[in-house]
């Protein structure tokens, strides 16, 4: 028995050998992301630039990538996983996907609440959830707090997306951790009683029905706003003319956000290449591709802002809960958002 184990062992050994050789021909990284921001191209051309470490980009949707993974098992070829939403990395952290990464490089760079204590999974981004309003119709004082969104003054006129997409069920797990069970699911249902329409669409859709007159408020990530104001097209620039935005809760809690971020994979073949990539996307150049690619806000403070729509946006309050604690309250947040018919 003892032999057999030494010998099954030793063959393993041997193939993992082979694959260094051939890693060491050429060096690969794969990537398995449900970022869905095309300019997130230039963000990896740009690591393979710097390390000649070619990456090969699987792209998904995020639940399909996670089951992807999860049915890969000890297969996988995947050394890295990035999504978007803090508790999405957290349900594949819990599900065991992820390895432990220490590194130096990353822990001095990432403020702690955007990542995961035990090293699991990291945040190299954030958006913030943002309240936008007609401009001749609503005045930014009467929108200061989300909790103003669920008062009757807003009865009939509120857009927003569906309450089960992540956005809207993580901002609903920040009100819990801040205000309680009850305060969260008494907005949640105020939220239901003010809607113009049956949600639909994403966040654009809502910030265009806001221009269009079809509801007077709405909710979005600021980084969609924020790619109207650079659009050519002149409707585009014509509904940041009639719609405005504010950061919510700056004399509380501060505004919600929510991060984009991954981890390494437990069977990664391409260990050292993930730590690498992960360390790079910590890295003064990626973070400001995350602020000039797709408007995210670097994780990592020091990092210059050369993004025009978001030196305007300006510096605003941040709500501090850090992201695995936001994770660990969105299955209560989504019951929450059920019990009040937020479809
Ligand atoms: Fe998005």
């Amino acid at each position: 028995m003892r032999f057999k184990t030494t010998a099954l062992l030793a063959s393993l050994l041997a193939a993992l050998g082979l694959a260094q050789a051939a890693s060491a021909q050429e060096k690969v990284l794969n990537l398995y992301t449900a970022r869905h921001y095309q300019t997130d191209e230039a963000l990896y051309a740009n690591f393979t630039r710097l390390t000649g470490i070619k990456v090969n980009r699987i792209e998904g949707k995020e639940d399909e990538l996670f089951e992807r993974i999860r049915r890969e098992g000890p297969a996988s070829p995947a050394d890295v996983f990035l999504t978007v939403d803090a508790a999405r990395l957290q349900v594949a952290d819990d599900a065991g996907l992820f390895a432990p990464v220490k590194s130096k490089a990353i822990e001095s760079r990432i403020p702690a609440q955007f990542r995961d204590p035990e090293g699991g999974w990291a945040g190299y981004s954030y958006r913030a959830r943002v309240i936008a309003y007609n401009r001749d119709k609503v005045k930014p004082e009467e929108v200061s707090r989300y909790a103003d969104l669920a008062g009757p003054r807003f009865k009939g006129r509120l857009c927003v997306r569906s309450g089960g997409h992540v956005y809207n069920r993580t901002l609903v797990a920040g009100m819990i951790h801040n205000d309680g069970e009850d305060k969260a699911e008494a907005w949640a249902r105020g939220i239901v009683a003010n809607l113009a329409r049956d949600p639909k669409g994403g966040d654009t859709d809502q910030i265009y029905a806001v221009a269009a007159g079809e509801c007077d408020v709405a909710i979005s990530n600021h980084y969609y706003y924020a790619r109207l104001m650079a659009s050519d097209k002149a409707s585009d620039r014509e509904a940041v003319r009639k719609v405005g935005i504010v950061f919510p809760d700056q004399k509380g809690h501060g505004a919600h956000i929510n991060i984009s971020g991954g981890g390494m994979l437990k069977h990664a073949p391409n260990k050292e290449s993930a730590v690498k990539f992960l360390e790079y996307l910590a890295s003064d150049e990626a973070q400001a591709y995350f602020a000039d690619g797709n408007n995210e806000w670097p994780v990592v403070p020091s990092v210059k802002l050369g993004n025009p729509q978001l030196q305007a946006m300006g510096k605003f309050k941040v709500d501090r809960v850090p992201a695995g604690t936001l994770a660990r309250s969105t299955p209560k947040a989504q019951r929450i958002i059920d019990r009040a018919g937020w479809k």
